[in-house]
């Protein structure tokens, strides 16, 4: 876990920040991190938990908000206050999903415009981007809760097919809810990576990640060589997935045993059990031959045969999705190396039969599909802490990018559909003798003229030392880093002057709409924050307390009486007010608790220090 240290100069705590993986799903969402003794991904989940966390939203009355479990029991009850399936909805305007609004059983408000879509629950609006973030709220506290350890530091999948938009979207989620998102990572390429694909060098292997989830169907073929990570072809239907194969169970059942489908739709409480229990006979008969239930009195039965003849046409949808895949891709069924599984719904075995016969070789399917993504995104969160250096992921510029030259003519420097990251530099000079500065416009476009592309940044590179015209080598550098940020960087060789600006993505939010929302945030949720808080303390208490007993067993000779007893009570009082539910009380005892410590731990530190100099020549 997080490591602990004193630090020398100042006797403070001094913490290594922990980066966790996390799949945002349409259906479920979950968080992994590397474990630190084995060194192997692992979910984290409460003892005698599921990993997963529902991707449900509920808003009650007085405006508490659950997420996960409990949320998801309110999903046929309260439709209006439940929130599901946020993640469709985002970086989308109403008209992008009108055409599915009938899926949406809560309100989604339909202002016929081209702005991005707000979901109303009682008199309030939320984005898609809150939606989220309450969700990676809720995963961010759970793995504080079981770390037992501030998390600040994310990796978040996305879909390969996400769009600028949406990735920005996941990003400003995770903001939203205090996470700073190192990398927004594509789900087969973290799918992937749990498999052990594309970590070594040398891999160069073409994949079929096949992802059967909740409610929606991706296939990804992706090239891995040289450590990069390349999307060749994305397909799938993003309204096909467990939800149907459930609603197929449940319409057999309906033909069955006679339940009147009017009076089904009338009562929402056998609607959510009937559900349920379709939902419990599918995951039955992944293990099992056929699944006997009951339900008020009501015998439920179907057999692995009839379940098989009911998904037949769904699964050869998603045949005909993998067949188109490999076409956009240029590629046969023979120049697939591997098949991934992803997804819970892919532990159906026809669906597992189906896809390895239809790319003729076994599929791959060891990894648990629920937790797949997430503990690939915490092999990259992992890389992302220094820990495999040499790695890259792979995405690609939709436009040129250039900076504008004498004339207004547009001078690219990475020509369009370059892969990210990337960086490239180009040597400019002055035009006018003495000439103390210079404009640096970047442009992203095709045009020859910048006044046709878009303009994305301008600065001004100033302090260049008078010269004559044409001395001053200014050099230019863009450097696109795997989140498709563009540094730009401008820097006169002979004097070292520099200057340099960050070019966020077009659609992003700027930093003022993060910060009001975040504003909003604090004056709606001041419970949530408050409770944060407390948490927050306890931990940092908690760890303290650790810290302080390993270095006073290590010292404990080195310390006098008196210092002994102090450090013994302060430490006491502390774990007192750990049990209350006052955070100043904590962060007080943990000041007092310091001060006790901080001159004697400085004491010990320069002890060892001057031990270690001694007999050295400096
Ligand atoms: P998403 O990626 O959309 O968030 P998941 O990968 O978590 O979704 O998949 C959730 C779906 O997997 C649900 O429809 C669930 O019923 C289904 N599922 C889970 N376990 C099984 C199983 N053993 N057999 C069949 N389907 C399963
Ligand atoms: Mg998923």
């Amino acid at each position: 876990m997080a490591k602990i240290g004193i630090n020398i100069a100042t006797g403070s705590l001094q913490q290594e920040e922990i980066i966790v993986g996390i799949d945002l799903g349409t259906t479920n969402s979950l968080v992994a991190i590397i474990h630190p003794d084995t060194k192997q991904p692992v979910a984290l989940k409460e003892h005698n938990t599921s990993s997963l966390v529902p991707s449900v939203i509920h808003f009650d009355e007085a405006g508490n908000i659950t997420v996960g479990e409990e949320a998801k029991k309110k999903l046929i009850s309260e439709p209006q206050n439940t929130i599901f399936s946020a993640k469709r909805l985002m970086g989308k305007s109403y008209n992008d999903i009108k055409q599915n609004a009938s899926f949406f059983s809560y309100k989604v408000i339909d202002d016929n415009t081209e702005s991005l879509v707000k979901v109303q629950v009682g008199n309030k609006f939320y984005s898609p981007v809150d939606l989220s973030s309450f969700i990676l709220k809720e995963l961010k506290q759970r793995a504080e809760h079981i770390l037992k350890t501030p998390v600040n530091k994310a990796v978040i999948t996305v879909p390969a097919y996400f769009n600028d938009a949406q990735r920005q979207a996941t990003r400003d989620a995770g903001k939203l809810a205090g996470l700073d998102v190192l990398r927004i990572v594509n789900e087969p390429t973290a799918a992937s990576l749990a498999y052990g694909l594309g970590l070594h060098k040398e891999d160069e292997k073409t994949i079929a990640v096949y992802d059967l989830g909740g409610g929606t169907f991706d296939i990804s073929i992706l090239k891995i060589s040289n450590g990069i990570f390349e999307v060749l072809s994305t397909n799938g239907d993003t309204y096909l997935g467990g939800d149907d194969i459930d609603n197929a169970i449940v319409k057999f059942w309906i033909q069955q045993s006679g339940i009147n489908e009017e009076d089904l739709r009338a009562n929402k409480e056998l609607t959510q059990a009937i559900r349920l229990k379709a939902e419990e006979a599918k995951i039955y008969l992944s293990g099992n031959n056929s699944f006997e239930g009951e339900l008020n009195g009501d015998k439920l039965t179907i057999t692995k045969e009839q379940f098989n003849t009911l998904i037949q046409p769904l699964v050869d949808k998603t045949v005909t999705c993998c067949s188109n895949a490999l076409k956009d891709a240029s590629l046969k069924v023979k120049d697939i190396d591997v098949v991934v599984m992803v997804g819970g719904s892919t532990r159906v075995p026809l669906v597992k039969e189906s896809i390895g016969h239809f790319f003729g070789k076994p599929v791959n399917d060891t990894v648990n599909p629920d937790e797949v993504v997430a503990l690939g995104a915490a092999i990259q969160a992992d890389i992302l802490a220094g820990n495999n250096k040499d790695f890259l992921l792979l995405d690609i510029t939709p436009l040129s990018l250039g900076i504008e030259t004498m004339g207004g003519l547009m001078d690219v420097l990475i020509p369009r559909n370059s892969k990210i990251p990337n960086k490239a530099a180009r040597q400019y000079t002055t035009y006018k003798d003495g000439q103390g500065g210079m404009k640096i416009a970047v442009y992203q476009g095709e045009r020859d003229m910048i006044k046709d592309n878009r303009k994305l940044a301008e600065f001004n590179l100033t302090g260049i030392p008078g010269m004559p015209a044409g001395m001053p080598k200014v050099e230019v550098s863009f450097l696109i880093n795997a989140d498709g940020i563009l540094v730009v960087k401008a820097k006169e060789l002979r004097s070292g002057v520099e200057q340099s600006i960050e070019v966020k993505s077009q659609f992003s939010l700027s930093d003022e709409d993060v910060e009001k929302m975040l504003l909003d945030s604090i004056t709606h949720a001041k419970d949530d924050i408050a409770t944060r808080a407390l948490v927050e303390a306890r931990t940092e208490a908690e760890q303290l307390l650790e810290t302080t007993e390993k270095f006073i067993q290590k010292n404990a000779a080195l310390l006098s009486k008196q210092e002994l007893m102090e450090t013994a009570a302060a430490m006491q009082a502390l774990q007192l007010s750990i049990t209350m539910e006052d955070k100043d009380l904590i962060h007080t005892k943990v000041e007092e608790l310091n001060d006790i410590s901080r001159p004697y731990a400085e004491r010990i530190m320069d002890q060892a220090v001057s031990l270690a100099m001694k007999g050295k020549a400096i």
